[in-house]
């Protein structure tokens, strides 16, 4: 078999993923180590035996819905190529218009920035990756996630980050200029919990309680009491709860607040800005 004939495979996995050729694109070159290029530009190459059969295993794989992330274990967001695995969620590419905004929203000068499950790490490093001056903290409360975010920045040699382990702000001390989080929000009962590659993911990083607001509730509250003076909350969250969220930070005392929307152009991302805390000179 060779490249081009293993791409023609990508047929079978028609009506089980939205994007078969991409699908196995990627694990072809997972198999093969190399990029994508190669395929384009060396499609008569003839995989080896065992190539061919790591191949047809990780297909079949797939045709039984587990993530292309999990099987080559990697995915890249914004511009880093992150380790993954089934502790926490995939980063997905919506969460990158989470990753812009935050590097709009504060200056690039010294901040403290803190990620609440972090997961993969996915937000914490691009930011820290992005802003050298800023001081990102990372937090998951799962062991084995808190561990791959910590490998991911170690991997990717960025010292402006730090993971902690830990629920919440439990880990943490001080004030920060700005509170990123995208927590789980889906509701229990969603329907979508039973398609596609959630399926494979864990539901302590996908859902929460009282229609998938209870955990941005909670860290809405606590971070008023971990954010600067004009210290900016920054969530990601459900298709349909924009409204429900600002409405819960406005509840919170929060100020200048605004929402704006993803690639697919669903509402995704909620901020708003702490104006009470009196300002120590700290
Ligand atoms: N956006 C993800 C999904 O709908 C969920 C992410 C999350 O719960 N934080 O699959």
């Amino acid at each position: 078999m060779n490249v081009l004939q293993a791409q023609t495979l990508a047929e079978q996995l028609q009506g089980l993923s939205d994007s078969p050729e991409l699908d196995v694109e990627l694990l072809l070159c997972h198999v093969l180590q190399r990029s994508r290029t190669f395929l384009f530009t060396r499609a008569d190459y003839q995989l080896s035996d065992s190539e061919c059969a790591r191949f047809t295993a990780l297909l079949e794989r797939r045709k039984l819905g587990e993530p292309v992330a999990h099987l080559t274990g990697t995915r890249g967001f914004w511009t880093l190529d992150l380790e993954v695995n089934p502790s926490t969620l995939i980063p997905r590419p919506d969460t990158e218009t989470l990753v812009e905004k935050a590097l709009e929203l504060i200056p690039a000068t010294p901040a403290r920035v803190l990620d609440l499950g972090t997961g993969t790490g996915a937000i914490a490093l691009s930011l820290a990756q992005e802003r050298p001056a800023w001081q990102v903290v990372a937090v998951d409360c799962v062991p084995d996630a808190a561990e791959l975010a910590e490998r991911n920045r170690c991997r990717l040699n960025i010292r402006n980050a730090e993971v902690l382990l830990g629920s919440w702000f439990e880990p943490v001390n001080g004030r920060f200029e700005m509170i990123v989080s995208n927590p789980p929000y889906i509701d229990p009962q969603d329907p979508h919990l039973l398609q596609g590659d959630v399926r494979f993911e864990p539901l302590s990083a996908l859902t929460a309680d009282d229609q998938g607001l209870a955990d941005i509730r909670t860290i809405a509250s606590q971070a008023r009491n971990y954010l600067q003076s004009e210290g900016v909350l920054l969530f990601e969250h459900g298709y349909d709860q924009a409204q429900a969220v600002q409405a819960i930070l406005r509840s919170l005392g929060y100020d200048r607040i605004d929402s704006a929307q993803d690639l697919g152009g669903n509402d995704r991302i909620t901020w708003a800005i702490w104006t009470q805390t009196p300002d120590t000179g700290a």
